[in-house]
């Protein structure tokens, strides 16, 4: 059982990996922005107190963002491991998910930190609004997504770097090598782990 996290700033190409990393894994992909989106779109409860923080580049109060978790973890599919990404944003969040999982005497085995300059950051989302539209992506909602990335989430990072847990990846270039790199990655540092 293998469970993982992803985390980088906007852009960096998270969910994209995540589809493919959990593939390699034979673990579920769980994207607290997809979740989000999706209830966004079906106009549910939660995406009706959910939409106004996504349209703005802001982070969906805790309250909400960790009741929603909360319920995705206590799903049937995810006891076989699971890949997190999108959460944890910041560092309540991120004790909630140490609470969560230890409840169950669980922990993350490994955290994949996606790293790519600026620059290229702010390209893939120019690109990305052309293909998907999505309503957070212009440039002034992205530069606070970017903000708050580095304000908030850079925090959850730091937290897993010292619990020895981190395994940076570098999220610049195509991305089937990044894919290919993060699984090497993610393997020895499993491999070491377990020695
Ligand atoms: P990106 O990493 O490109 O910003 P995501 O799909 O991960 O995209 O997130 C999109 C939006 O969903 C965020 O800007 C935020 O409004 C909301 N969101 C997703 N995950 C969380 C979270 N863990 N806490 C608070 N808000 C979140």
């Amino acid at each position: 059982m293998t469970r993982l996290l992803i985390i980088g700033p906007p852009g960096s190409g998270k969910g994209t990996q995540a589809v493919h990393l959990a593939r390699h894994f034979g673990i579920p992909a769980v994207s607290t922005g997809d979740i989000f989106r999706s209830n966004v779109s079906r106009a549910t409860e939660l995406g009706t107190q959910a939409a106004q923080y996504l349209d703005g580049g802001d982070l969906v109060p805790d309250h909400l963002t960790n009741a929603l978790v909360r319920d995705r973890l206590l799903e049937n599919d995810v006891r076989r491991g699971f890949l997190l990404d999108g959460y944890p944003r910041t560092a309540v969040q991120a004790v909630e998910l140490d609470n969560m999982l230890a409840a169950s005497g669980l922990a993350l085995n490994a955290v994949i930190e996606l790293r790519a300059p600026d620059t290229e950051l702010e390209q893939r989302m120019r690109k990305r609004a052309r293909e998907q539209g999505r309503t957070d992506d212009t440039v002034d909602v992205f530069r606070r997504r970017l903000d708050l990335y580095r304000r908030e989430t850079h925090e959850v990072v730091s937290v897993y770097a010292a619990r020895g847990i981190l395994v940076p990846v570098d999220g610049s270039g195509d991305p089937g090598e990044i894919t290919a790199q993060a699984i090497a990655a993610v393997e020895k540092f499993l491999a070491a782990a377990r020695a």
